[in-house]
C-alpha cells in the first residue's frame, strides 16, 4: 500500500511521481541507488513539500533503505516505529542535548536517522507537535560543514539543505560508503535554479559582495 506522502498530490503543472519536477526538468536520471545499513526516516512538514528545492525527497529517492513521510502529526505506525526498542533511533537536529554523530559504538542494533524538513520553525513545530521525536536521543553534525549553495535564507550560516545533512551523517556513520552521489540531483537542481533567475541576480543576492 502506497505511504499517504507518495500520493499525487494536486497540482495544476504535471509533475514526475518520483522526483516531483517538472516535465523536461526531471531528476531522476541523476538518483544514486546507494544501499545504507542504515535506515533514513525523513519527516517532511507539509508546507515544504511544494518547495522548489525538495532535496528531502532527492534524498530519500537516491537510497535504497530511507522513507519520507509528509506530516506534521505523525501516524500511529511510525509512532510505534521510532519508539521500536529494537532499533538505534536517532534524530538529526541540533539542541543543548545532541551528541556528535559517530559512526562505530558498542551498540548492536540497527541504525535509524531521522531527519525533520522543513524551516527551522516548523522543523522545531515537528519536534514540538510529536513527543515520540522529543524521546529520541538527538545527535548533529560537526561544525565546520557549510552548504554548498545559499539559495534559502537561513539563520545559522552553517545551516545545510536536509540533503546535505542526511549525506555527511550517513558518511560518518557509515565510512565505508561513499555517499557523495546523493549529491548529483541536488548539484543539478541547483544548477538549474541558478540558471533560472539569471546569473547576475544569483551574484548578487547570494554569492555575497564580490572582491574588488
Ligand atoms: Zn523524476
Amino acid at each position: 500500500m502506497p505511504e499517504p506522502s507518495d500520493r499525487p498530490h494536486a497540482s495544476i503543472r504535471p509533475r514526475c511521481a518520483r522526483c516531483q519536477r517538472p516535465p523536461g526538468h526531471c531528476l531522476c536520471h541523476l538518483l544514486p541507488h546507494i544501499a545504507s545499513r542504515t535506515q533514513v526516516l525523513v519527516v517532511q512538514h507539509p508546507d515544504e513539500q511544494r518547495h522548489a528545492l525538495n532535496t528531502a525527497r532527492l534524498l530519500v529517492n537516491g537510497l535504497v533503505q530511507a522513507e519520507l513521510l509528509v506530516a506534521e502529526k505523525l501516524p500511529e505506525t511510525w509512532c510505534a516505529r521510532l519508539a521500536d526498542p529494537h532499533w538505534r533511533t536517532e534524530l538529526l537536529f541540533p539542541g543543548p542535548d545532541a551528541q556528535l554523530v559517530v559512526a562505530a559504538s558498542e551498540d548492536q542494533r540497527p541504525r535509524r536517522l531521522v531527519l525533520l524538513d522543513g524551516t527551522w520553525r516548523k522543523a522545531r513545530k515537528l519536534l514540538y507537535l510529536n513527543p515520540v521525536l522529543q524521546g529520541l536521543a538527538q545527535v548533529t553534525l560537526p561544525a565546520g560543514l557549510s552548504s554548498r549553495y545559499r539559495l534559502r535564507k537561513a539563520p545559522m550560516a552553517e545551516s545545510l539543505s536536509t540533503i546535505e545533512a542526511g549525506m555527511h551523517a550517513l558518511q560518518i556513520i557509515e565510512p565505508g560508503t561513499n555517499f557523495s552521489a546523493l549529491l548529483r540531483p541536488f548539484d543539478a537542481l541547483i544548477e538549474g535554479q541558478i540558471q533560472a533567475m539569471g546569473r547576475a541576480v544569483y551574484q548578487r543576492n547570494h554569492a555575497g559582495p564580490r572582491p574588488c
